[in-house]
């Protein structure tokens, strides 16, 4: 029996997919979360292989596809196994092929790097939901049991869930009929069969690119598979059936399914919540199971992680239910009528001719592509009209500037943040303004974007969009509506929770409102006005010593929290954080070396991570591009290698950060990159790296003109010499030299740089973008 106890605010039962993109979701939201899972190592199985189109939407709404490399894509799937052209509007038309143990370890890998503690060998063996916790008694690999207590449990564990079970949830349905069994068959040679209905029965062939063939037979007529077949009854129907022998091949896996078909009741009892094959049951065809149980996953997270900060509630949590059993239901019958046109003998055939016939016209077609690939799904999500309210919104490629020019920026990639999005239109900017100003109360969990939003028919001023990418919210309806867009406010009340108090968005009140530890620095700063930053987050990059350093604890003075970065002095790093905190501010030490492979993906991780405990969200408002390296060589010595590296690190290495970061910063957000004054006066030992500053500066130039549409500013600062800690400034007699090149005979200090960046940071420098700044103390007046 367990004597103390594990508690989180959310335990996933089941390291599935289902169970995996549930746990991502939920630490992306904010939300403490931990996996329970029987087996004690990843299945090797390559059960379901299939992803269809909206699957594929939202794994590039968590920015996963990336990790999934190449998906093959087939146009053409089937309904029954009579041949549907799947193709829909939309970024991902057709069926994806992608074997079931790519995804879980991608999601798993996604989930556990945001934080998810996942626990093999772990098995639930009893259950309450009542009360004020959900407690789970647990069986470790050990042996030994003991408890676990969160807030909300939610059953992902298959068709045979322990939660259904032991949560006591209703299952009604209906029992097997037919059976398909199935082997992944290794050292066998026949031909690809495509759903044949031969005379005796169902045969499917198909070779993968391994050389494994997987078969799959049905007998018309055979009744239910009582027990796990063995390889030689499967190789017997299939003779029976095909008249090929398969026996002298070797199975690698061996198993049956069946068309029981059966949904959960309820897929909420208080704090107990079921997903996936733990909520409905039906025949795996076409990978329509796992589709729709990750879809469960999507919708569910953020709400139980909304619940949990305080900005939802019974009404959200009951919306899961009320959205995903209606989805099942629907799968359930499209599920069984295909498992009819499958298993079911002869007495179907004139069915499936008059079937066949029907899908040749477009509607017929359109509507059970729709079915299959989850695009149809449209949610009871309240009062309006329009034809987006409801649907994922649609669109790719929604940024665009004010001409409406497509930028590259898509829905998908701006739901990756996990908040809601609120999407407008250009044109109108008085309407946008007014829209804005409606939402501003809950920017902390809805950004704001400029987009063009096609559904392939119509253009909408407005959208306002769930994390999980539906609409909740159109505009139009309410336009005449002068109190303030009371539609929009209701949609954002009821989806994101209630408004922060108003004055809140504002500076001036968000100082009362700081919880920070109020030493007589941050005093200061407050009665001085020096408070610009509350509420944004930064990531100063080289900011353990010198002018970032300085950056670092200037924007924390500002209210910004601040990621301090550094290569390898990580208690420099520490230091910094201390000094910030010591002012009463707010900051964090990450560490990442610059300029090598995989450099931008490492720093992100940690980056995301520790605003993501701090902060609940991965937003990043500023992003300072301050690391760089010297060259110090004569031009004649300077060898491959080293300019390759200055290179890397000055002027690659920001590139992909930006590049990065806009991902993350809402509207609004400001990149700052530091160049040298080397870059207008002539220092002939440090040709490599004026060329690199100068690389660098071509950053700000073309890419105001990108981000430009979303307030966002970028320029470069080009700081004289400064003292940056270097021993050359100990000698007074270089130090006089030095201090001679600028138009106030003294060397930079760090803080001289440090001021110009936050300037650019704050909403005073909204104006200035793409510009060069000379921050060098008038060394480049000659
Ligand atoms: P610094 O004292 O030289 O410190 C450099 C910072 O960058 C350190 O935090 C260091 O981390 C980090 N860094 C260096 N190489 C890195 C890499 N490969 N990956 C990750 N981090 C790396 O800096 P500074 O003199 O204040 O200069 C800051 C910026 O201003 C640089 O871009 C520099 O080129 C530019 N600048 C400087 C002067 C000047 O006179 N100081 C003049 C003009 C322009 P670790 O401490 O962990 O190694």
């Amino acid at each position: 029996m367990a004597g103390d106890y594990t508690e989180t605010q959310v335990i996933v039962v089941g390291a599935g997919p289902v169970g995996l993109l549930l746990a991502g979701e939920l630490r992306l939201s904010g939300a403490d979360v931990v996996v329970l899972e029987k087996l004690t190592a990843p299945t090797t199985e390559s059960r379901a292989s299939t992803l269809h189109a909206r699957t594929m939407e939202i794994l590039d709404s968590r920015g996963l596809l990336e990790r999934l490399g190449d998906i093959p894509q087939e146009t053409v799937g089937h309904f029954g196994g009579i041949g549907l052209d799947l193709g829909l509007p939309g970024p991902y038309p057709g069926q994806w092929k992608l074997p079931q143990t790519r995804l879980e370890e991608a999601l798993e890998q996604w989930a556990v790097e945001l934080g998810a503690d996942v626990r093999r060998g772990h098995e639930v063996t009893a259950l309450t939901g009542t009360g004020d916790a959900a407690v789970a008694e647990v069986r470790g690999p050990d042996g030994t049991t003991r408890s676990f207590r969160a807030a909300y449990l939610v059953g992902c564990d298959g068709e045979n869930s322990a939660v259904r079970r032991l949560g006591g949830f209703d299952f009604p349905g209906t029992d097997a009929g037919r059976s398909l069994l199935r082997a992944d068959v290794e050292g066998i040679d026949i031909p690809g069969r495509r759903f044949e209905r031969l005379e005796g029965g169902l045969a499917i062939a198909a070779r993968r690119p391994d050389g494994v063939t997987r078969v799959m037979v049905h007998e018309f007529g055979a009744g239910p598979a009582d027990a796990a077949p063995t390889f030689e009854e499967i190789a017997d129907a299939w003779k029976r059936i095909t008249g090929e022998d398969i026996g002298g091949g070797t199975p690698l896996w061996v198993n049956s399914f069946d068309d029981a078909s059966r949904q959960a009741a309820d897929y909420r009892k208080g704090r107990l919540f079921l997903a996936g094959d733990a909520a409905h049951q039906q025949l795996p065809i076409g990978g329509q199971s796992l589709n729709l149980g990750l879809q469960d996953a999507f919708n569910l997270g953020w709400k139980l992680a909304a619940t949990l900060a305080g900005r939802g509630g019974e009404a959200l949590l009951d919306s899961y239910h009320r959205e995903r059993h209606p989805v099942g239901q629907a799968v359930q019958s499209n599920v069984r009528t295909q498992a009819l046109l499958l298993l079911a003998g002869h007495e179907v055939d004139a069915l499936r001719d008059v079937l066949a016939e029907l899908t040749d016209h477009e509607d017929v077609r359109t509507h059970l592509a729709g079915a299959v690939s989850g695009l149809d799904v449209r949610y009871e999500v309240g009062t309006g009209s329009g034809p987006l309210l409801g649907l994922r919104a649609p669109l790719r490629d929604a940024v665009g500037d004010e001409t409406g020019d497509k930028g590259g920026t898509t829905t998908f990639e701006l739901l990756r943040s996990g908040r809601g999005l609120l999407l407008l239109a250009p044109g109108d900017d008085a309407r946008r303004e007014d829209l804005r100003t409606v939402a501003a109360p809950w920017s902390d969990r809805v950004r704001t974007a400029t987009a063009v939003v096609e559904d392939g028919v119509a253009t909408t001023g407005a959208l306002l969009v769930r994390p999980d990418g539906h609409v909740v919210w159109a505009d139009g309806a309410d336009r005449d509506d002068p109190a303030g867009d009371g539609a929009l406010t209701g949609a954002l009340e009821r989806w994101f929770g209630s408004a922060r108090p108003r004055d809140a968005v504002r500076p001036a009140a968000a100082r009362a409102l700081r919880v920070v530890p109020s030493t007589a620095a941050a005093e200061e700063n407050r009665r001085s006005g020096m408070d610009r930053l509350t509420g944004r987050t930064a990531l100063v990059t080289g900011s353990s010593r010198g002018m970032g350093r300085a950056t670092a604890r200037r924007l924390a003075q500002e209210g910004a929290l601040v990621a301090v970065h550094c290569n390898s002095d990580e208690a420099a790093a520490r230091e910094v954080v201390a000094e910030v905190e010591r002012d009463g501010g707010r900051a964090f030490a990450i560490r990442g070396e610059l300029g090598v492979d995989g450099d931008v993906t490492d720093l992100f991780g940690a980056l995301e991570q520790g605003l993501l405990d701090r902060t609940g969200s991965t937003d990043l408002h500023i992003l300072v591009n301050n690391a760089g390296v010297m060259g110090g060589v004569g031009a004649a010595d300077v060898t491959p290698e080293q300019f390759d590296r200055i290179y890397a690190v000055n002027a690659r290495a920001p590139f992909f950060l930006i590049q990065r970061a806009l991902r993350n910063m809402p509207d609004g957000g400001r990149i700052i990159n530091i160049s040298s004054g080397l870059t207008r006066f002539a220092n002939p030992d440090e040709i490599a790296y004026a060329m690199s500053k100068g690389a660098l500066e071509q950053l700000a130039l073309h890419f105001a003109k990108v981000l430009g549409p979303r307030r966002i500013t970028i320029n470069s600062v080009a700081p004289g010499i400064t003292r940056n800690g270097n021993p050359v400034f100990d000698i007074p007699g270089a130090v006089e030299q030095m201090a001679a090149l600028s138009a106030f005979n003294r060397v930079g200090e760090p803080e001289d740089v440090a001021d110009v960046v936050v300037f650019l940071a704050t909403d005073e420098a909204r104006w200035i973008t793409g510009s060069f700044v000379d921050a060098t103390g008038g060394t480049l007046l000659g």
